[in-house]
């Protein structure tokens, strides 16, 4: 007899991640995932999966550390495992270039992926207008396949899953003893979060089984991310633009870039356009709160706004979110079993 129902909303890579993480780490749990849209219509899934990061403000750098490597890690050993084409996950090597050397050559993840270093003036013959310019080899996870695989994992895991949307936390707290808002974007009218906004991208998958290297400039704007089944071009950050429709100067805009960076592109014929929305925030809020809801206080857990880093760091703060759920069972007395 399961004790204690819990509730995780939104159905991206992060409330599948800690879904998956807190199903499986408390079996005593009931947990149910719930969310308005699943794969294939979230943001993740669009999302072009490849693992690397920029540093948030104001967030610990040994935690965001902690992030990057344990998502690192678990995403690692999904690809060099068997289940790697199941799961949509990869190892893939390329090149991050810069048209000014950065500040910092070493990003703070540099010695979590395999391989980093410098790349040589030969390597950056090909790249004119770059100056510098870093080699390693990291993960892409492809989250239209990723995603139904973890819902996959999270049912064997005796997870339930229900389909619709959330209007307000009030209505969860009859049912649920704990929350997990895991809603992204959504967290502004769920939660009433006015720092999240939306990063606009746009990004088109090309047919060009030749390329076999990723080629992002440093800039973020530019990328050329081969997959499995296609390449992933992209693409643009626009900040405060709610647009979900394909614009077809980004289209031109997209093309001509990364041509310049890989000319052989002009050959590849695209195969689809899409557009998704970064659920941004200055910082991502991985904390938790009790809130009174209905006359009873409730333990919610927060774990969205992970703007264009949420494929790499969802597994690192799905094992914080589990953390901070462990510890408001632990303030529930009649719990304490857990
Ligand atoms: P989402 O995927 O948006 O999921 C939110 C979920 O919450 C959805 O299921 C939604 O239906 C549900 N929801 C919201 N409100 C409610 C409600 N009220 N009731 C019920 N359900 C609700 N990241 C990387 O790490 N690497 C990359 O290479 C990369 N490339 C990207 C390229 C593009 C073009 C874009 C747009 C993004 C990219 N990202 C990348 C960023 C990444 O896609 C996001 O950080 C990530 O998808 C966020 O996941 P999420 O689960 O928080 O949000």
């Amino acid at each position: 007899m399961k004790s204690v129902r819990g509730v995780v909303v939104g159905a991206g890579v992060v409330g599948l991640s800690t879904a998956v993480c807190i199903a499986e780490n408390l079996p005593l749990c009931s947990v149910t995932l719930l969310s308005e849209k699943f794969s294939p219509d979230t943001t993740s899934d669009g999302a072009a999966g490849i693992v690397l990061a920029a540093e948030f403000p104001d967030i610990l750098l040994e935690r965001q550390r902690r992030w990057f490597k344990d998502s690192f890690d678990n995403l690692l050993a999904i690809a060099q495992s068997q289940h790697s084409p199941d799961a949509g996950v990869i190892l893939s090597s390329g090149w991050q270039i810069f048209k000014e050397v950065p500040t910092n050559r070493k990003p703070f993840w540099s010695d979590f992926v395999t391989g980093f270093r410098t790349m040589t003036d030969g390597e950056l013959k090909r790249f004119p207008d770059h100056k510098f310019g870093q080699a390693f080899t990291t993960v892409k996870c492809e989250c239209s396949t990723y995603l139904p695989w973890l819902e996959e994992r999270f049912r064997k895991a005796g997870g339930q899953v229900e389909q619709r949307k959330v209007n307000s936390l009030q209505e969860l707290s009859d049912s649920f003893d704990f929350i997990v808002n895991c809603s992204g974007l959504g967290s502004k009218q769920l939660v009433g979060d006015a720092s999240v906004y939306p990063v606009r991208g746009q990004v088109l998958k090309v047919d060009a089984p030749w390329l076999t290297h990723f080629i992002r400039d440093g800039d973020g704007k530019t990328y050329i991310y081969p997959g499995i089944h296609s390449v992933t071009i992209g693409g643009t950050r626009q900040e405060g633009d709610w647009r979900l429709h394909v614009d077809k100067g980004d289209t031109d805009g997209i093309l001509d870039r990364c041509s310049r960076l890989e000319p052989s592109l002009k050959k590849a014929n695209v195969l689809s356009e899409w557009v998704g929305l970064r659920p941004s925030r200055r910082n991502p809020r991985v904390e938790r709160e009790w809130l009174q809801l209905q006359g009873r206080m409730v333990p919610v857990v927060h774990n969205y706004g992970h703007g264009g880093w949420g494929v790499t760091i969802a597994w690192g703060t799905a094992l914080d979110a589990l953390e901070l759920v462990r510890q408001c069972l632990k303030e529930m007395p009649q719990q304490a079993k857990l």
